[in-house]
Formats: C-alpha cells, sequence, structure tokens
C-alpha cells in the first residue's frame, strides 16, 4: 500500500510497507492495536497544516499523536492519517520571567530535565514518560497541583492549527473562547503546536514512596483523608492500593504482599517535610518499608517509569471523589485485593488547594469541588491477562462508583463508557464547550479524542 503524497510536508510519511511501521504505529498501551493508513512525523507546524489539510480535503479519519500514552489509545487511529509529533522536543525556559515554551512532542521528563537546571517546575504528572500535550489538554494532575492548580491553570498560550488549516495564537487576549476550550476540552479544536508555561520554583523535595501492609490499608487510607485536607499545600501526597512488585529493589520478604500506599513530595525544605510527615505517621502502624527521602524534582516526576515501560496491557476507569467515606474506603479495599496481577493499582490523587480556589465555569475543567482524581488502573505485561483486566477493573469501578461524582477527569475516561461520559465529566461547561466545537471544527474533524459534538 502506498503511503499518501502530503503537499508541502517536509517531515517523514510511513505507511504499511515502511519497515518502522509497526513501531510508529505502537503505542503506550500494548492493548490497543491500531493500523492507520500513514504517519505523519511532523518537523513543524508547517507541517502540521499540510496534514490537517490533507486529512480534510481527502475525508481521511484524523488522529493526533503527542506522547502517545493515552489509555484508550487516542493517539491513534485504524485506517486514516496519524499527525505524530513525537519529534517535536524543545523546550526553551526564560527564567526571568518563569515561563517556559514547550513543543507539543514533549514528555513530563523532557520538561521536568529543562526546568531543573534552572530550578523550577511546571505542575505535570507522576510518570516521567508521559506526553505533555495529551496531559495538558485533559487538565493535568500531579504533585504540585495543591499548591499551584492543574497544569491547565498554569498554561499561558497555545498556538494552535485549527480544521480549516489556518495557525492561530490563543491566549486570554486572543481568542479566548478558544483558549478557555483547550484548558480541559482535549484536542477537539485543533493541533496545538506549542504550549507556554509558568513554571514555580522546585528543586530539591522530600519524597518518595511509603507502604504499608493491606491489613492496614483501612486505617491508613482513612487517616490519610483525614490528614490531607489539613496539610500544607506544598504537599503532594496521594493514596494507593497496590501489590508490592516482585522486583528489585523492593524487599524481596514483601514481593506480591497486597499493600497501601502513600507517595508524595513536599517541594519545601526537607526538615519541615519529615517533621509533617512524621506527624502523620505516628497516627499509623509501621510500615513495611518507607523510602521518603530527598530527592531532585525530575526524580519523583519518573520514579515508577522503570515498573510501567511501553508496551503493558492498560485498561483504566476514573472517577471525581468529593468525599471518602469509610464505607467506600472498605469497598476499595475489597476490591482491590482481588487484582489479577501485581501490577494493577488504585491512586486517588488530591485536586483540592489552589485546584478548588479557580472557578468552576472558568476552565472546562468543572469539578473543582472534588478531593481526589480516582484511577483504577488494570495492568499487565501478558496479552492473555486482557480479558481479566477489563473484568476486574470494570466490576472495581462499578462497586465504588455510587460514592463518588458522576463524571470523571477526562483523560482516565477508557473507550467504553457510557455515552454520557463526556458530558458529565465536564458538567455545566459542556454545553458551552459544544459551542465553541461548533464554530472552530463544525465537522468535526478532531474526533479522535473524548469528543465534544458541535453544538447546533
Ligand atoms: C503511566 C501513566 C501515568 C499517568 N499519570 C498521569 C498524571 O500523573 N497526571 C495526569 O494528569 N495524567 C496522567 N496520565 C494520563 C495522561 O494525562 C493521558 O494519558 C494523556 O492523554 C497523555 O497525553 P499524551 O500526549 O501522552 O497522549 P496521546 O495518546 O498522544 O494523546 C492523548 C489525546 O490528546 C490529543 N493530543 C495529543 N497531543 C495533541 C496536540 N498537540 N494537539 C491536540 N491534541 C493532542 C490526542 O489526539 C488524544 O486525543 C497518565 C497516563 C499514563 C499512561
Amino acid at each position: 500500500m502506498d503511503v499518501p503524497v502530503i503537499q508541502g510536508f517536509r517531515g517523514r510519511v510511513i505507511g504499511p510497507s515502511d519497515k518502522d511501521y509497526d513501531e510508529a504505529r505502537s503505542l503506550y498501551n500494548g492493548m490497543i492495536d491500531k493500523r492507520p493508513k500513514a504517519i505523519a512525523r511532523c518537523t513543524d507546524a508547517a507541517d502540521v497544516m499540510a496534514a490537517v489539510n490533507h486529512a480534510r480535503d481527502n475525508g481521511l479519519l484524523l488522529a493526533v499523536r503527542g506522547g502517545g500514552h493515552s489509555g484508550p489509545g487516542l493517539g491513534s487511529c485504524d485506517g486514516g492519517l496519524v499527525i505524530d509529533l513525537s519529534q517535536l522536543r524543545g523546550v526553551r525556559v526564560d527564567p526571568a520571567n518563569r515561563t517556559v515554551r514547550v513543543d507539543p512532542g514533549c514528555t513530563s521528563a523532557d520538561l521536568d530535565h529543562a526546568t531543573h537546571a534552572f530550578g523550577l517546575a511546571v505542575p505535570l504528572g507522576i510518570v516521567g514518560s508521559t506526553g505533555v500535550a495529551g496531559l495538558t489538554l485533559g487538565g493535568g494532575t500531579g504533585y504540585l497541583s495543591r499548591k499551584y492548580g492543574l497544569t491547565i491553570d498554569n498554561l499561558i498560550e497555545v498556538d494552535m492549527v485549527l480544521a480549516d488549516g489556518s495557525f492561530v495564537t490563543a491566549s486570554k487576549d486572543r481568542h479566548d473562547d478558544l483558549f478557555w476550550a483547550v484548558r480541559g476540552g482535549g484536542g477537539n479544536f485543533g493541533v496545538v503546536t506549542s504550549f507556554l508555561f509558568q513554571a514555580h520554583p522546585a528543586k530539591m523535595t522530600f519524597a518518595g514512596p511509603i507502604f504499608w501492609d493491606a491489613k492496614d490499608a483501612m486505617k491508613v487510607m482513612g487517616t490519610y483523608r483525614d490528614f490531607i485536607a489539613r496539610a500544607p499545600e506544598e504537599l503532594g501526597l496521594f493514596v494507593g492500593l497496590k501489590t508490592v512488585p516482585p522486583a528489585d529493589p523492593f524487599p524481596k520478604e514483601h514481593w506480591n504482599k497486597r499493600a497501601c500506599a502513600l507517595i508524595g513530595a513536599f517541594n519545601g525544605p526537607t526538615a519541615t517535610g519529615q517533621a509533617l510527615m512524621a506527624s502523620l505517621l505516628e497516627k499509623l502502624p509501621a510500615p513495611l518499608f518507607n523510602w521518603m527521602g530527598e530527592l531532585p524534582w525530575p526524580a519523583i516526576n519518573s520514579l515508577f517509569d522503570p515498573f510501567f515501560p511501553k508496551g503493558l496491557q492498560w485498561y483504566w476507569k476514573g472517577d471525581f471523589v468529593t468525599t471518602l467515606s469509610d464505607e467506600a474506603i472498605s469497598i476499595h479495599i475489597a476490591n482491590a485485593a482481588k487484582a489479577p496481577t501485581p501490577f494493577c493499582l488504585m491512586h486517588l490523587y488530591p485536586v483540592d488547594g489552589a485546584v478548588r480556589r479557580v472557578a468552576r465555569d472558568a476552565t472546562p475543567w468543572s469539578a473543582r469541588d472534588a478531593s481526589w482524581s480516582m484511577v483504577i488502573a488494570a495492568i499487565s505485561p501478558d496479552r492473555a491477562d486482557a480479558t481479566a483486566l477489563r473484568t476486574w477493573g470494570r466490576a472495581y469501578w462499578s462497586a465504588v462508583h455510587p460514592y463518588n461524582q458522576k463524571g470523571a477527569y477526562v483523560n482516565f475516561l477508557d473507550a467504553d463508557e457510557a455515552d454520557n461520559r463526556v458530558e458529565l465529566s465536564y458538567g455545566d461547561n459542556y454545553r458551552r464547550l459544544t459551542a465553541i466545537k461548533a464554530k472552530y471544527d463544525p465537522g468535526n474533524l478532531f474526533r479522535v479524542n473524548q469528543n465534544i459534538k458541535p453544538g447546533r
């Protein structure tokens, strides 16, 4: 099969007959196996414009790929054209203004590396290989969220290629409706070719994981719930139900034990972080191990990368959570105990503090009243586990969902959600999103995403 000729395209177009097609089409989630007609590896915004025009004029399904981390594989498509931004990895830090200009193929680790040299960081997620683009366009939660808000709350400006092939810059002063929409509305409005972020001081951090035996999970989760609500915002600390990985450096005597973990980073003086964590630990039983210590900021944001390489099978489901009752905690613990593989996990990421101080209608992310963003991730290296992963993930989610909000962080929605889950996730902001979609992408060219339908 010949690859299409894209007028004015300078990068490489990869098709099924190319030797590296399989590598080029592979995504982070090994459960997804999509076969695009062609993958257009862009070298600049001009290439993006050429590829958008080509897809639209030829009636091709169009997918846009940043870091390729989407759970449902929304960075690719079957039979269509993929705009692959993965080669665009530049970062320019302006230390005087504490701003950072970021190319759309950057991973979180790329950005952390560049800003660390200046003692700065942008609020990002907890895994280094995650794409900045998809994470930002969906919202972005991480260790700095309690202090500095979501990633979108730190977005100043974007360059974009729209469905008609035109190029615009959107900020609060230019195309303010579009700028509103991209701060949580995903890839629905066009292809972002450059991001400008506000960065914040972050150099060394008191950070790392603490694991308890699952028999202590009720006590740990309940105590954490009460503690984090009042903890200083410099502390980003999430709670998880997991299994101790059967691998180094974990102590062999604990391998495969069901566990409850607190994983966090304190962005402030180490002694203050230590004292704060000590005040929590004195209320809890002795952990299996406590690996909190002083780390450079990029290290905590990529600490788990070796355990989650590209190509594992992933099935995930999420919810926003307002309150965590003892009853809900019991249901979490009972379902986590049935996990089919030691890779499976449930995390509750705090989205309070600075996240709550932004008005519900200031960005599409309407769940400003939530306390946590929950993800249940069913993971395995073995393709044969795919059905078991889905079965466990769905059953766990169905059991806890009645205790949670109706919507979820859009980046934690999977492909098999109920028809109205995207709408529920945006709440009252959905209607405005559909109007802006109708203005900028009336033909729904950008539909390989958590899709917002153009309004009438
Ligand atoms: C291991 C792991 C850890 C994670 N941890 C966190 C976390 O801590 N915090 C958090 O908030 N999220 C986290 N996520 C979720 C993550 O935010 C989403 O998976 C996100 O979609 C990843 O972005 P990407 O660019 O890698 O994805 P891709 O698969 O490339 O793209 C995802 C979506 O964004 C669109 N898109 C990508 N780039 C562009 C662009 N330039 N312009 C327009 N649309 C674009 C795509 O079309 C697609 O719809 C994690 C995911 C994984 C797999």
